[in-house]
């Protein structure tokens, strides 16, 4: 259980983020980089975790709704995960070849995940999308690539939504439309008449800043539906709430039919490995589209995910999630009402997000999630949030006592 310490501080963050500025671009680069959360009101540096708690470097203790951006599902150090991975690199954590671990793991998502007849691994999200995009285009001889505006694939040239170092040239063939508008679809498959390869989409839409939307009735179908009259190879890139809402995955809990499938985050309890699935009749030019990086075949990751998926199986920690995430969305959105905001609390339980409803510039959302952190609660001002079958009724109980405190605290603020 969380003790009450407050108010924290961050002096040894600090001083390493200076250390880090001397040797390293940024200091702290890519989502990690404190500007994305709230540069100098919360930890920099992380240095243990357990369960749905973490430490930061100064000592502070955090329930941890943010679980390494996803991966960790059924909580930091689980050990029979960790013990799976002991195992594994007593024997060995680089080979010239792949183990029969690999072998299992296909097997294991093909007889799981209904849209997978063959399965090939690699090491983070960028890298199956990438290549899922280049299959959609090795399959249909054609260039054009739909994507919904807003959505993250990943790092990679075609995706990014930072310009830095992108030519043109690399987002010449991507297309957008905006999340649930499947007249936008239309447009786009009326203007690029046989030139678009694939759409990629996310199974819901979790944009950073803003709210989570889920997918309106009709959506998915409707999207199928143009795939399959336009001849359009439909990804589902699930890499961020795959395994914590359905262990089949997300289009099964959507009711979504993928021609491609990619995972990542959660299917190892954080130990790094990413998937492509895909059906059958894309097997070939999934064969002709080289696919190769150093580490994709390292085993531990491997038997990581070989047992966390049988805990989510055999265990009720999806369900568990639901309910604590539930629990977490209403109690929030009650005590918002209560003390006079405006708040949603929007997406899957599992993966929840808070908005105030008129807060265009994100003050209050800021305001509030530096009052949760300093006062042991770590939440993303600005992207969804996770939880985890380790958190506990407790967890959720202090983080709503801690909220009822806080919205006040947003109150003065916003009034001074
Ligand atoms: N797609 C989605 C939906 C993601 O959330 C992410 C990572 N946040 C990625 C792709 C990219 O994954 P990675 O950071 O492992 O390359």
């Amino acid at each position: 259980m969380q003790e009450k310490q407050k108010p924290y501080a961050y002096a040894k963050s600090l001083e390493l983020f200076a250390r880090a500025a001397a040797v390293i671009p940024e200091g702290i680069y890519g989502h990690q980089n404190p500007a994305f959360v709230l540069p100098g009101a919360c930890p920099y540096f992380a240095d243990r975790a357990q369960g749905g708690h973490f430490w930061d470097v100064d000592g502070n203790q955090y329930i941890d709704f943010q679980c390494g951006y996803g991966p960790v599902v059924l909580g930091h150090n689980h050990p029979e995960v960790e013990d799976a991975v002991r195992e594994q690199m007593a024997k060995g954590s680089c080979f010239n070849h792949p183990t029969r671990l690999m072998v299992d793991l296909a097997e294991r998502l093909t007889s799981l995940i209904p849209a997978a007849d063959w399965a090939a691994f690699a090491k983070n999200g960028s890298d199956v999308t990438t290549w899922a995009i280049r299959i959609a285009r090795e399959y249909t001889g054609r260039e054009k690539i739909v994507m919904a505006r807003g959505a993250y694939h990943g790092a990679h040239a075609w995706c990014t939504a930072y310009p830095g170092g992108v030519l043109d040239d690399e987002k010449k063939h991507i297309l957008s439309m905006r999340w649930n508008r499947l007249d936008d679809l239309e447009n786009l498959a009326d203007g690029h008449k046989d030139r678009i390869a694939g759409i990629i989409l996310t199974p819901y839409h979790h944009p950073t800043y803003a709210a989570q939307e889920m997918p309106a009735g009709g959506f998915w179908e409707g999207v199928r539906k143009i795939c399959d009259r336009e001849g359009i190879v439909l990804i589902v890139d699930d890499i961020r709430a795959c395994f914590r809402l359905d262990v089949r995955c997300s289009p099964h809990y959507f009711n979504i039919d993928p021609d491609i499938l990619c995972v990542a985050k959660a299917m190892a309890n954080g130990h790094p490995i990413s998937a492509a699935m895909g059906r059958k009749n894309f097997r070939e030019s999934a064969e002709a589209v080289f696919f190769a990086g150093t580490f994709w075949s390292s085993p531990a990751p491997m038997a990581a995910a070989l047992k966390t998926l049988s805990i989510l199986e055999s265990t009720d920690a999806i369900p568990k999630m639901e309910r604590l995430g539930r629990k977490l969305k209403t109690g929030l959105e009650e005590l918002g009402q209560k003390h006079g905001f405006r708040v949603t609390a929007s997406g899957p339980a599992a993966l929840p997000y808070l908005t105030f409803d008129d807060d265009p510039d994100l003050y209050h959302i800021q305001a509030f999630s530096r009052h949760m952190i300093s006062r042991g609660i770590f939440l993303h001002p600005h992207h969804n949030w996770f939880i985890c079958a380790a958190h506990t009724d407790e967890d959720i109980d202090y983080t709503l006592e801690t909220a009822d405190e806080v919205f006040p605290e947003v109150r003065k603020e916003m009034e001074s």
